[in-house]
């Protein structure tokens, strides 16, 4: 089977769009949801594990409970995906959410699913980002250590704005203007043949897919550091990618004005992704 999205809710699986979330539930109208992202493609499902870990710990940032481990996620995961056919390209959502609570959440009364949707992997063509007006915030202002829905809605306006003026996603500066990340991937930029990364300071996603390329570039002799990076040096970086679950590694080929090529650190990086997913995430 193909083409349809599978959702895992309530012990059965559910084919198309089912209804998950009721009137009086507590994420219906305060908000307090978590999800993870992972992938299926190309029959490897990389770090499959690990997304499912971080959906506990989101949740329990938002004072939830997880009512599901990790690995009981990961086996409905995977049960899902093979259903969806071979080498289906697929983007694996463990959701949980709270049903009761007044502002806070009651921490034992939580929702949760896993949905399948069967999303194609982008290819390495590149994209345009602009620096987006909205920042990411301090840990004190809003749940940063956790993969909430609630982030999402600013990430949101920035890329509507860059859409608007012809980009396809944003460069986010945190508070004090330094470069967090892209409104929906983590940021990387090579100068002198170093890749850069901007330093996990609490005010964006760390992602899994980012410390996985930072480990792989490492052991494959390229030079990776975490830094605080000025909008100023991404404008003269020499390679600009992003990584994350969605497309792994893609190339920004225009930063504003400027036109960028996928470099040869980009292009060393996602060929040392799939090499690794290949050898180590086979289904
Ligand atoms: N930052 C944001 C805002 C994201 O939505 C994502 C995608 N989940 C990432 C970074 C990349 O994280 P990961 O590599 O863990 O998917």
């Amino acid at each position: 089977m193909s083409g349809t999205a599978l959702t895992y809710f309530e012990g059965a699986w559910h084919e198309g769009n089912p209804p998950l979330m009721r009137a009086t539930d507590q994420a219906t109208w305060l908000g307090t949801v978590v999800f993870d992202g992972a992938r299926a493609f190309e029959n490897l499902a990389p770090d499959l594990d690990l997304h499912c870990q971080r959906v506990i710990r989101s949740a329990a940032a938002l004072g939830m409970n997880a009512p599901v481990s990790a690995q009981e996620i990961q086996t409905i995961a995977m049960e899902g995906v093979r259903k969806m056919g071979p080498g289906a390209a697929v983007y694996i959502r463990p959701m949980m959410w709270a049903r009761s609570g007044l502002v806070m959440p009651d921490p034992d009364d939580i929702g949760w699913a896993v949905v399948l949707e069967p999303f194609a992997m982008p290819g390495f063509d590149g994209f345009a980002a602009n620096f987006a007006e909205e920042r990411r915030a301090m840990p004190s202002m809003a749940p940063t250590d956790a993969k909430a829905s609630c982030l999402y809605p600013n990430s949101a306006r920035a890329i509507a704005s860059a859409r608007r003026a012809g980009f396809n996603n944003a460069v986010m500066l945190d508070v004090m203007g330094n470069v967090a990340e892209f409104a929906s991937s983590n940021i990387f930029m090579v100068k002198d043949g170093v890749a850069l990364t901007p330093i996990a300071n609490g005010t964006f996603l760390a992602g899994i897919t980012r410390a996985r390329v930072m480990g792989l570039l490492k052991a494959d002799g390229v030079k990776v550091e975490e830094a605080i990076i000025t909008p100023a040096m991404l404008r003269g970086a020499d390679e600009i990618f992003s990584t994350g679950n969605y497309g792994k590694v893609a190339p920004l080929t225009r930063l504003e004005e400027r036109s960028l090529q996928a470099g040869p650190v980009t292009r060393r990086a996602r060929e040392l992704y799939w090499d690794w997913a290949a050898a180590t995430s086979r289904y």
